[in-house]
């Protein structure tokens, strides 16, 4: 007999939303976590977007720790003068909210907790070492040389998944799968925060950036997120650019998003509270591994579950439904008694017909538009020069909007033909 049910190697959303189902539905289960307190060591930007917490915590927007909700969306084009930003706000959100900004130290253990009060068993400060095997079937988890026992293991270790790829059940990550996050939180008073942003009440703001002023060809997003009285502040690099780039270390690339001209009052004043840099799986479908094999599932980030626009950036909500999805079919195969690869299965069919892996297939290449030339080195630019050409009065007559616009094409760093396709593959990928 096992020592448990089931265990599950991280206490992140994944994890612990495994954990909170299966418990839930009274399975004794494991929940095994290597920081103490659970999230100490986590970073995510973070709004978490969506409603996957419904059906796990019916109460959650009154009792989890969530911060402000979003009605202030915002995606803008940075020059080293200029900020081209197309703004959402809408009173809708105030009814149908859509993401919450959250501090994942605050998060994490509220999800950890509920998964103890739903009967887990949770370890703290304990890193898993490796997985225990036995003819070729995964039963457990070594820690410091003792194995614990279970009829099937959760893996849901996030973006650097080392127990998966010692263990031979995913391949390590490729530089291209991959980008650097680099986040701050920066604590301001919540008047400040609110007067900053004009927000009123718990209404919060979330803006990603397109770093347009980059010299050397380094390409790199940013964010900006207002919490009740803080803001998490930060930057993403593709690993691949920051390799070709050996010489600008993602430290400077943060201190150039903060010091730009449009970003720096926002945080002026304030005082850094956390520094911590993740890595972000951003490979999607084509860097996914299989999710299920005998006595074994994948959940979360240490699967690639991630989505990045760079208009927004999503991976909580993929990794609290999919350690959800992970349960079910846990719950299913213990009814059975069968654990094998074979019964496994139905968790990849239910990530098939979930908005997962309906995302993850529909967008992929999503990256190739996230990191590409047009956004980051052309668009900017010639986005300042049309805007100013247009407001800019010096006493001559007027131009028409197609005249400033072609004039722009001519000075845009790039061809006109490919320009237009880039366009075209921009929004189709989009
Ligand atoms: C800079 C940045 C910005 C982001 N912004 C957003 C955003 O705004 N919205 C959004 O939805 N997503 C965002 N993401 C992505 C999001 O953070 C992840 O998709 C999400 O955290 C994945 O959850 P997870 O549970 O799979 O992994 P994680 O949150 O990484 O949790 C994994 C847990 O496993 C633990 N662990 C690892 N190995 C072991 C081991 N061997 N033994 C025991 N415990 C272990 C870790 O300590 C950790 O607590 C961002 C990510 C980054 C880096």
């Amino acid at each position: 007999m096992s020592d448990f049910d089931f265990i599950v190697v991280g206490a992140g959303p994944a994890g612990s939303s495994a954990a909170i189902r299966l418990a839930t539905a009274g399975s004794s289960v494991l929940l095994v976590e290597r920081a103490d307190p659970p999230g100490s060591k986590a970073v995510s930007g973070g709004i978490l977007w969506g409603r996957d917490l419904d059906g796990l915590i019916p109460d959650w927007e009154k009792s989890a720790p969530v911060e402000r909700y979003i009605d202030f969306k915002s995606t803008s084009f940075l020059t080293r003068d200029s900020k081209i930003s197309i703004d959402f706000r809408s009173k809708k959100f105030e009814e149908k909210k859509t993401g919450y900004s959250v501090l994942r130290a605050k998060l994490d253990q509220f999800l950890a907790l509920k998964a103890k009060a739903a009967g887990a068993t949770l370890v703290t400060g304990i890193t898993v070492d490796s997985l225990a095997r036995k003819e070729n079937r995964i039963v457990g988890v070594v820690q410091d040389g003792d194995t614990i026992t279970s009829d099937a293991v959760i893996l849901a270790e996030g973006a650097n998944p080392r127990v998966a790829i010692e263990s031979g059940l995913r391949e390590p990550l490729r530089d291209r799968d991959c980008a650097i996050g680099i986040k701050q939180i920066v604590k301001l008073s919540e008047a400040t925060v609110n007067e900053r942003f004009n927000l009123t009440g718990n209404s919060g703001y979330a803006g990603e950036f397109a770093l347009g002023y980059l010299e050397g060809g380094v390409r790199a997003g940013g964010f900006l997120y207002t919490n009740k009285d803080s803001l998490s502040i930060g930057v993403v690099i593709a690993m691949e650019n920051l390799r070709a780039n050996g010489s600008t270390y993602s430290y400077d690339i943060m201190e150039k998003f903060m010091e730009h001209p449009y970003v720096k009052p926002l945080v002026e004043g304030g005082r850094v509270q956390e520094y911590s840099a993740h890595l972000v799986p951003e490979g999607g479908i084509d860097s996914m591994p299989k999710l299920f094999g005998d006595g074994y599932l994948i959940a979360g980030d240490s699967a690639s579950m991630t989505f990045s626009n760079g208009m927004i950036i999503q991976g909580m909500n993929y990794a609290i439904a999919s350690g959800a999805m992970a349960a079910d079919s846990l719950l299913e195969a213990a009814k059975k008694k069968d654990f094998s690869g074979a019964a496994l299965s139905s968790y990849q069919d239910r990530l098939e017909h979930s908005q997962v892996l309906m995302d993850l297939r529909k967008f992929r290449g999503i990256d190739k538009v996230t990191w590409s030339r047009l956004v980051h080195e052309v668009a900017p630019g010639m986005m300042e020069n049309i805007l100013f050409s247009m407001f800019y009065e010096d006493g001559n007559p007027k131009k028409h909007l197609a005249e400033i616009i072609l004039g722009s094409l001519s000075k845009a760093n790039m061809k006109r033909s490919e320009l237009i396709m880039e366009t075209y593959r921009m929004l189709r990928r989009m």
